[in-house]
């Protein structure tokens, strides 16, 4: 790498902007902190992490069920599960001259303002739920909460998957979807934002037996970024909570951490989260939410192992692990090496030039790769050498190219992105040797 690491983030967030993944929300209007919107590129690397989410935790498994809940719910659910008086951050103000806030946890001196050194107040305890009202009467009665985790559409559904579904304790819900946070400082591109989305799972489990499968899914997840994602192993570790910083439901938690450019943060929490949950909203809404086992006929409240993931957090962290710049004839190549399965862009088919006869063949060879790969035909934006260069940059593994010798001898070009090799191909045979390469 020929560039430094504080360098990064500010050359990921250009490209991201450059390259049509991320573009500040409302910015026409001068935006809003912490709110981004995803462009074409953004949303393709988002379904595919999705995608491979959902495949590991829910579909290539027989334990794990999904669901979809609403963002929305009444606050009864949220005094219930304890947000209405513990979802809280410390907030801090400076009294001097800039009269910024900060979260009072996240500064070396609480004394001192880290922007122009005047005195900062006292902390208070900060909520960070996004309040609204629902129907047309603002009274206290129609209060609601947008969500700021999916976790509580779990629980407060548990009792409905367990009757509708033949599912067994240890077993698992998954849901994907967006949550809210009214977080005091956001930043640092899309790592921190007030608008993202989660991935979570709840693994019932047996009292006793939650850390055992604590342990097991903090190793499953920590696999899922190395072996599916491609993230750099030695960009990652764990690193267990102390108790002064678990979250107010949480009996023990780890924390899968990035070596951001900033520093190691965290990318995924895996939280033991007992049976917390379950027995609030018991106690709350009066109703028994108990499992009997049917062996046994043992009744208990489950415990609960909870995986939890922003698709956002995964996505700057496959950018900024995947960006590299190297010398190439004098210039400098900007690529991304994002994992195979994660680019947005498979395969990118491109005729050498925008001559008639190219176009027809090179359509060809476009409809053929559908079958198996996410493709782009690319004809325009310059010459070939800047096509395959724009490619680069947003990550696509192998270049296409139907050239004027594809008329006689019916063989393309594979060009690959990260060695830039070059191989000649039948294109009879470029579909079986594509699924070769991508094996
Ligand atoms: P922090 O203490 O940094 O505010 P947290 O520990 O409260 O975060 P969790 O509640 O454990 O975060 O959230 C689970 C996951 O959701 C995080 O690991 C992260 O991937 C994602 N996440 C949480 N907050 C945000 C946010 N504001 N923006 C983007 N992703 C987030």
């Amino acid at each position: 790498m020929i560039m430094e690491r504080q360098d990064l983030m500010e050359k990921v967030t250009a490209l991201a902007k450059r390259r049509g993944f991320v573009y500040p929300s409302s910015e026409l209007y001068g935006g809003l902190g912490g709110l981004y919107d995803y462009g074409p590129y953004g949303v393709a690397l988002r379904r595919n992490i999705r995608g491979l989410w959902w495949r590991h935790v829910v579909d290539l498994r027989d334990d794990v069920v999904g669901l979809e809940a609403t963002i929305l719910a009444p606050e009864a659910v949220w005094v219930a599960s304890g947000h209405t008086v513990n979802f809280t951050d410390p907030l801090v103000e400076c009294r001097g001259e800039c009269k910024q806030r900060f979260r009072a946890d996240h500064l070396e001196d609480t004394e001192r303002c880290p922007v122009c050194g005047g005195p900062l107040s006292e902390p208070r305890r900060f909520n960070m739920m996004f309040k609204t009202h629902v129907g047309p009467v603002e009274d206290t009665a129609s209060v609601a909460y947008l969500r700021p985790e999916t976790a509580q559409g779990m629980f407060v559904n548990f009792k409905n998957v367990l009757n509708s579904m033949r599912v067994r304790v240890p077993f698992g819900i998954a849901q994907q979807g967006r949550s809210f946070r009214n977080e005091i400082t956001h930043g640092n591109f899309i790592f921190r934002l007030r608008e993202f989305e989660q991935m979570e799972m709840e693994f019932f489990v047996q009292p006793g037996e939650d850390e055992r499968w604590h342990a097991f899914w903090i190793e499953e997840r920590l696999r899922w970024y190395t072996d599916v994602l491609g993230i750099r192993a030695e960009r990652l570790r764990l690193r267990e909570h102390e108790a002064d910083e678990r979250a107010h439901y949480a009996k023990a938690s780890t924390d899968i951490e990035y070596l951001f450019p900033f520093g190691w943060g965290e990318l995924e929490g895996v939280a033991n989260r007992t049976d917390f949950d379950l027995r609030t909203h018991q106690e709350h809404s009066g109703q028994d939410l108990t499992y009997q086992d049917p062996e046994t006929n043992e009744r208990y409240l489950p415990y609960v192992v909870e995986p939890a993931v922003g698709v956002d957090r995964i996505m700057i962290t496959c950018l900024l692990d995947a960006y590299d710049e190297e010398e190439v004839k004098g210039e400098t190549r900007v690529l991304l090496r994002l994992h195979r399965d994660v680019a947005p862009v498979q395969v990118a088919v491109m005729p050498l030039s925008k001559k008639e006869e190219l176009i027809g063949p090179a359509r060809g060879v476009q409809r053929a790769l559908q079958t198996g790969f996410r493709v782009e035909y690319d004809q325009t934006g310059g010459n070939i050498g800047r096509r395959y260069r724009r490619q680069d940059e947003i990550g696509t593994p192998f270049c296409v190219t139907v050239d004027f010798d594809t008329l006689e001898d019916r063989a393309v070009t594979i060009r690959e992105r990260d060695s830039m090799e070059q191989e000649r191909v039948p294109v009879a045979g470029l579909l079986d040797r594509l699924r070769e390469r991508f094996a």
